[in-house]
């Protein structure tokens, strides 16, 4: 029998980004109690603050869930699961981010990319309840993806970089080289916010709504769709972050992508109908910590720390 008395369990969440660390105590039902932001700075510092957040906020944490940008090993027979690997990011390569929280709490502690928790966020409370398969992806700093098939979240040989893929890029159109300090024409070096502000030299929040810019990053954006469509056969795509604020791109990639895609899949792939199917996240710029909060509930509800 179920204890009227007990406590509701409380959660930690973090979302782990290169700019800032959002943290919150929740509760299973998706309910943040206390949030916060903590700057990125160096490991230590900002790990101190984050503890000392959760400490401060909740005496009975059952379980801490982390959203984090990566890359991230979690590959659970890996001596180096749960750090963060070979970011750029300076003092961030090779740092144990979940052992410093299992450290600090002795609670279980449940690690993922950011999109991939955000990807569970959708599909509790967002865009995708109800679905099984089916991909979120940001498009901000960088570009990321997460994706939930079957019902699990993919992970495979480490976690999905869809941000890194290769896309046809122009140069007699857009002589812009791109970004990525890794790779020539990848997606994030093109269309991430970073690259728009590096190519249009103004912040991208700024440019007119029928700016060129736009054209041709929804152009990108499709051809992302696309591929991921092609290859996961998602039911739905959603994308957040901080560029998709810009509500036009959506008609534009939707109608580039019934163009690429040629009736080819499906021949009810009208601009029209990939409006329900490629959709903005609901979750108001909340998916990343909200996904932290159901990463930490999947322990408690099912035992499993996958
Ligand atoms: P992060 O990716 O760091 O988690 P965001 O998702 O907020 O953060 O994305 C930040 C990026 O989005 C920056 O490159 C910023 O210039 C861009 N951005 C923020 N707001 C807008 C907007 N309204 N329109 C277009 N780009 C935006
Ligand atoms: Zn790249």
């Amino acid at each position: 029998m179920v204890n009227s008395h007990a406590a509701v369990a409380e959660l930690g969440a973090i979302e782990a980004g290169g700019t800032k660390f959002a943290c919150a105590v929740g509760t299973p039902a998706g309910h943040l109690i206390h949030e916060t932001t903590i700057p990125t700075t160096t490991p230590e510092e900002t790990l101190k603050q984050v503890i000392e957040f959760l400490r401060s906020h909740s005496r009975n944490l059952a379980a801490v869930g982390i959203g984090s940008f990566g890359p991230l090993q979690l590959n659970p027979g890996s001596a180096k699961y749960g750090y963060i690997t070979s970011t750029p990011k300076p003092g961030w390569s090779n740092f144990d981010l979940a052992g410093t929280i299992r450290n600090a709490f002795h609670v279980p502690v449940i690690l993922d990319t950011d999109v991939n928790a955000a990807a569970l966020a959708e599909s509790r409370w967002g865009a995708a309840q109800g679905l099984r398969t089916f991909l979120y992806g940001t498009v901000g700093t960088g570009i990321g993806g997460g994706a939930i098939v079957e019902g699990a979240i993919l992970h495979g040989r480490t976690h999905p970089e869809m941000g890194h893929i290769r896309v046809p890029h122009d140069r007699s159109r857009d002589p812009f080289p791109g970004t990525c300090p890794y790779h020539e024409n990848c997606l994030e070096g093109l269309a991430s916010g970073t690259a728009l502000e590096a190519r249009w030299k103004v912040s991208p929040a700024t440019l007119p709504r029928n700016h060129p810019a736009w054209v041709l990053e929804a152009e990108y954006l499709a051809l992302a769709c696309v591929n991921w469509m092609c290859t996961l056969s998602p039911q739905r795509v959603i994308l957040g972050g901080g560029v998709m604020q810009q509500k036009q791109l959506f008609p534009l990639i939707c109608e580039r992508v019934a163009r690429l895609m040629n009736t080819y899949m499906d021949t009810s792939e009208s601009a029209d109908n990939l409006g329900s199917f490629i959709v903005p996240s609901p979750l108001a710029g909340n998916a990343g910590l909200l996904g932290a909060l159901a990463l930490a509930n999947c322990h408690t509800a099912s035992g499993n720390s996958s």
